[in-house]
């Protein structure tokens, strides 16, 4: 039976971010010039993290997805999907990518037991990418969602944050192109999360304006009725096609949240919004027993009672989370180190 914390969310989605590096600078996750980044020796290696999963199945955990940074930028990633596929209380490994690696690296991460793949893709335009993101690898991107596809992943997914002003005309077309090369999107609304620091609330599209501009294109959309504690809530539309809104910002749904976050040094956040973590890469080195360890995260895991979005939505006066002068003092408050 998994763990449940103080509003009986049990302990069941782990995050596992496996670097802090990243091979794109999106406006909403690292709009700024420069980055303290980990120390290189604090980097948990694959054994350290396959140790500390074997821990968290044993309290619940059976899903895992590995996030960064860009996880694609870890070297022999497979090697660590390899360790964990073998893992028999693991029901699903996933990973979210921006992408760009992805065309020359999905096959070897699905040889190796890797089951889904979102892919982070915000617009259809190269000119438009180049701007989000300061790097010229669109067509990179869309190799690497078309050769996913083409593989036998259980699932490909398209994660699309939509900002104000940005990419708001781009629904359809994004759309579109999931549809086309059978992948599903999901629209996420801006988060004001720890790095986002242009975020302000009037760029925020709501679920509500989403539904809105695709149902004057599309026509009727239907809720898909399904138990889930996945934070997208699924549409269809009347041609059967489905997709999904992240309504983190204005309908959170921290009620059901399962998720929590391993940074690539082995802090552990109960909460994206978590001012602090719980340190597992301490303990891990200096030599804890599994038992010891279990305790350390059956403990915190049972005093849980983290509802982050839902009290950023309660807020009157919200603006960016984290001000940039605090993110260079603790960069474990970066969503890039955190994993999104
Ligand atoms: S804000 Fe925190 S508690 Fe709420 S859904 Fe996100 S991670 Fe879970």
């Amino acid at each position: 039976m998994p763990v449940p914390d103080t509003w009986g969310r049990p302990l069941r989605n782990l995050r596992l971010s496996v670097t802090d590096r990243c091979n794109l600078r999106c406006q909403y996750c690292m709009p700024e010039r420069d980055y303290v980044w980990l120390p290189r020796s604090d980097i948990l290696d694959f054994e350290e993290i396959s140790s500390l999963v074997d821990v968290f199945a044993d309290l619940g955990v059976d899903r895992v997805r590995l996030t960064g940074g860009e996880p694609l930028v870890r070297r022999d990633l497979p090697e660590l999907v390899r360790l964990l596929a073998q893992k028999p209380l693991l029901k699903d490994i996933a990973l979210t990518t921006n992408g760009v690696l992805l065309a020359e690296r999905a096959a070897a991460l699905e040889r190796a037991g890797l089951k889904r793949v979102t892919v982070s893709l915000d617009t259809m335009r190269p000119d438009r990418f180049q701007a989000l993101t300061r790097f010229d690898d669109h067509a990179r991107v869309l190799a690497g969602i078309e050769e996913a596809t083409r593989l036998g992943f259980t699932a490909v997914k398209i994660d699309a944050v939509i900002i104000r002003g940005v990419n708001d005309d781009e629904l359809v077309p994004l759309l579109e192109y999931g549809r086309r090369v059978g992948a599903e999107v999901r629209f996420i609304e801006y988060m004001d999360v720890g790095g986002a620091t242009r975020w302000s609330r009037d760029k925020v599209v709501s679920r509500a304006e989403m539904l809105g501009a695709l149902a004057r294109r599309y026509g009727p959309i239907h809720p898909v009725v399904e138990e889930s504690s996945a934070p997208a809530e699924r549409f269809r539309l009347a041609d059967g096609t489905t997709f999904g809104i992240i309504a983190s910002t204005t309908a959170p749904f921290c009620r059901s949240c399962d998720r929590s976050r391993l940074t690539a040094d082995g802090l552990w956040y109960l909460c994206l919004y978590a001012a602090r973590g719980t340190d597992l890469r301490g303990p891990l080195r200096a030599g804890a027993s599994r038992q010891e360890l279990r305790e350390l995260i059956e403990g915190t895991w049972s005093r849980r009672a983290d509802r982050g979005a839902e009290e950023r939505l309660a807020l009157r006066d919200r603006s960016a989370l984290v001000p940039v002068t605090t993110l260079r003092r603790d960069p474990h408050l970066e969503m890039h180190t955190r994993g999104g």
